[in-house]
C-alpha cells in the first residue's frame, strides 16, 4: 500500500464505523496563549473535553498536522538521528465524545491493524496502565481483558503513569491509556529472545504506533480523581510510522512519504543516501524540516524574529546548517524541494498546492540571507584561525567565538565544528561565561524598565538556548499591553 492508500484506509475504516471525518486543524495555533503549534489530534477538541463546548458529532476521525518542537513535546533533537520522530507529522485519530468507550476503541484498533491492514498478531504488543497508589488506582484490568481476546498475556505489558496515564494539565479530564507497539526486528533477532515482551523503551525497533486514551476521570483542584459521567476516547496514531510498518521498512524515511524528497536531496547534493552516516542524518533532517517549514508557511506563519515565527526560522536555519556542513550546499536548496513535497502531499493537503509559490519564495529568501551570514562568519573565522596559527596557538578564545555569535549571528556549534576540522579548539567555558554576562546585562536592563514594550524587546533579543526556553519567554509576552 502506498501512503495515500494507507491514509484513506484509516479514514474509510472509521467512516464505516459511523465517524464524521473532519479536516485537520491548522498546525499553527492562533489565539491560544498556552500553545504555539498543534501537537496532537485532540487539540482542536480541547473545549469539548473541558465541557466548554458541546460536541457537534459524537464520533469523529481525521488526520491532523502536528508539530513537536516546543513545550511538553519537543522531539527536535531526535529528528534525523533516530528514524521515527519528526518535527511535523500526521497524527491519525478517532474520537468518541461521550459515546463508545474502551471496548469499541480496542476492538476497532485491532480490527483495523490486524484484520484490515494485516499486521501479524505476533508482532504486536499492547501496554496497559499498571495503576498508581497515589491515585488509589488499580491496574487497568478492563483494558487487559479486552486485549487478551487478541493477544497472549506476554504481549500485554504494564506501563507506568508517565507513559500510560494521560492528563491535560494539573486539573481536568484524564485517564489511562493503552499503546500499541510493533516489533520490527528481524526474525533471527527475535528468535534469540523468544517470548520476550517489549515496548519501544526496551528496543528502538519496537515502535510505538498508536495511543488509545480513555478519558475516564476528572482531576479536581485537590488532586483527587472523580469518575466522569460522560467518558471519552481520544486516539492518536503516527501516520509515517504506520506507513513504515505496512511497507516493511525500518525507517520512516524509507517509505514513500519521504523517499522522493530524499532522492531529490541526493540529486541536488550529488551524494548517495546510505553512503555516509553524517550525510544521511543531514538528508533526513532536511527532508523532515522541509515539511515543518512548508506547512507552517502554508498556514500563514512566516519565519520572523519572535514567537512561532522565530521557531520556524530556527528550524529552517537548522536545515540550512545541516545542508551547508554535511552536504556542501552553498546556494539555496530547500526551496527546490517544495515541488516534490507538493507532489507527495498536495492531494491530502491542498494548501501546499495553492501556496506553493509563496512557500518557495519565503524559503528562498530566508536561505539566501542565512547563507550570507554563514559566509561572513566563516571568513571571519578563517582570519581568526590564521592569526592563531601565526601566534602558535591552538585555541580560539571564548570572547572571539562570542563576538561571532552575538554580532554576526554565527552559531557556536558551527564554530567549534569548523575549528575541529582545522585541528583547533575553542574555549567553550569562556564562551559560556560571555553568554552568561550578556544574559545578566539584559536582565539588569529589563529590571530597570517597567514599560510593557520592554518585555517584547527582551523576547526579540533573547538568546536562543532551546525551544522550551523560548516558549517560556513567549509566555511572558502575552501579558504585555498592546
Ligand atoms: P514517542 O514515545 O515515540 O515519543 P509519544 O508517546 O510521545 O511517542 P503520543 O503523544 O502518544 O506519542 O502520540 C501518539 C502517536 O503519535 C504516537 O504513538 C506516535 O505514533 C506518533 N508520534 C508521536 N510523536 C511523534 C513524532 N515526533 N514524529 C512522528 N510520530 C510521532
Ligand atoms: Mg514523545
Ligand atoms: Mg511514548
Ligand atoms: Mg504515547
Amino acid at each position: 500500500m502506498n501512503s495515500k492508500e494507507i491514509r484513506k484506509a484509516f479514514v474509510d475504516f472509521f467512516a464505516g464505523k459511523g465517524h464524521q471525518i473532519v479536516a485537520s486543524a491548522p498546525m499553527v495555533v492562533k489565539n491560544d496563549p498556552t500553545l504555539m503549534f498543534t501537537n496532537a489530534g485532540m487539540n482542536q477538541f480541547k473545549d469539548i473535553f473541558l465541557g466548554n463546548q458541546p460536541a457537534k458529532y459524537v464520533r469523529v476521525a481525521d488526520t491532523q498536522k502536528c508539530l513537536r518542537v516546543s513545550g511538553k513535546h519537543n522531539d527536535l533533537e531526535e529528528v534525523g538521528h533516530d528514524t521515527y520522530h519528526h518535527t511535523m507529522f500526521e497524527m491519525l485519530g478517532n474520537w468518541s465524545f461521550g459515546d463508545y468507550f474502551k471496548e469499541d476503541a480496542i476492538n476497532w484498533a485491532w480490527e483495523l491493524l490486524h484484520d484490515v491492514l494485516k499486521i501479524p498478531a505476533d508482532r504486536m504488543y499492547a501496554s496497559v496502565f499498571e495503576g498508581s497508589a497515589d491515585d488509589k488506582l488499580e491496574r487497568d484490568d478492563e483494558a487487559f481483558e479486552l486485549w487478551r481476546k487478541f493477544l497472549p498475556a506476554h504481549q500485554i505489558i504494564n506501563g507506568s503513569k508517565k507513559d500510560n496515564f494521560w492528563e491535560m494539565g494539573d486539573t481536568g479530564p484524564c485517564g489511562p491509556c493503552s499503546e500499541i507497539h510493533v516489533d520490527l526486528r528481524d526474525d533471527a533477532e527475535r528468535a534469540k529472545i523468544p517470548g520476550q515482551n517489549l515496548v519501544n523503551k526496551d528496543n528502538p525497533l519496537v515502535i510505538e504506533i498508536w495511543n488509545l486514551v480513555f478519558i475516564q476521570f476528572n482531576r479536581k483542584a485537590d488532586g483527587k480523581l472523580e469518575e466522569l459521567p460522560d467518558k471519552h476516547v481520544d486516539t492518536g496514531m503516527g501516520f509515517e510510522r504506520l506507513c513504515m510498518v505496512l511497507q516493511g521498512k525500518k525507517s520512516n524515511y524509507d517509505t514513500d512519504v519521504f523517499q522522493n524528497t530524499i532522492a531529490k536531496i541526493a540529486e541536488l547534493s550529488n551524494k548517495k543516501y546510505g553512503d555516509d552516516q553524517k550525510a544521511d542524518v543531514a538528508m533526513r533532517v532536511i527532508a523532515d524540516h522541509l515539511r515543518a517549514i512548508s506547512f507552517s508557511i502554508a498556514d500563514g506563519q512566516l519565519p520572523s524574529n519572535n514567537k512561532a515565527g522565530y521557531v520556524i526560522r530556527r528550524i529552517l536555519r537548522r536545515a540550512v546548517r545541516y545542508g551547508y556542513t554535511f552536504l556542501d550546499f552553498r546556494e539555496p536548496f530547500i526551496c527546490k524541494l517544495v515541488e516534490v513535497l507538493k507532489e507527495n502531499m498536495g492531494d491530502a493537503f491542498p494548501e501546499l498546492v495553492s501556496q506553493q509559490g509563496l512557500i518557495e519564495n519565503v524559503i528562498r529568501e530566508e536561505e539566501e540571507s542565512f547563507l550570507r551570514t554563514l559566509e561572513t562568519g566563516i571568513r571571519l573565522l578563517d582570519d581568526l584561525v590564521a592569526k592563531a596559527k601565526a601566534a602558535g596557538k591552538t585555541e580560539i578564545s571564548g570572547d572571539n567565538a562570542f563576538t561571532l555569535y552575538d554580532t554576526f549571528g554565527f552559531p557556536f556549534d558551527l564554530t567549534s565544528l569548523i575549528l575541529r576540522e582545522k585541528g583547533l579548539t575553542v574555549d567553550e567555558a569562556g564562551f559560556n561565561a560571555e553568554m552568561e554576562k550578556q544574559k545578566e546585562r539584559s536582565r539588569n536592563a529589563a529590571a530597570q524598565e517597567t514599560d510593557d514594550w520592554v518585555e517584547l524587546m527582551k523576547i526579540e533579543q533573547v538568546e536562543f538556548v532551546g525551544y522550551d526556553h523560548l516558549e517560556a519567554e513567549v509566555h511572558i509576552s502575552r501579558y504585555r499591553k498592546v
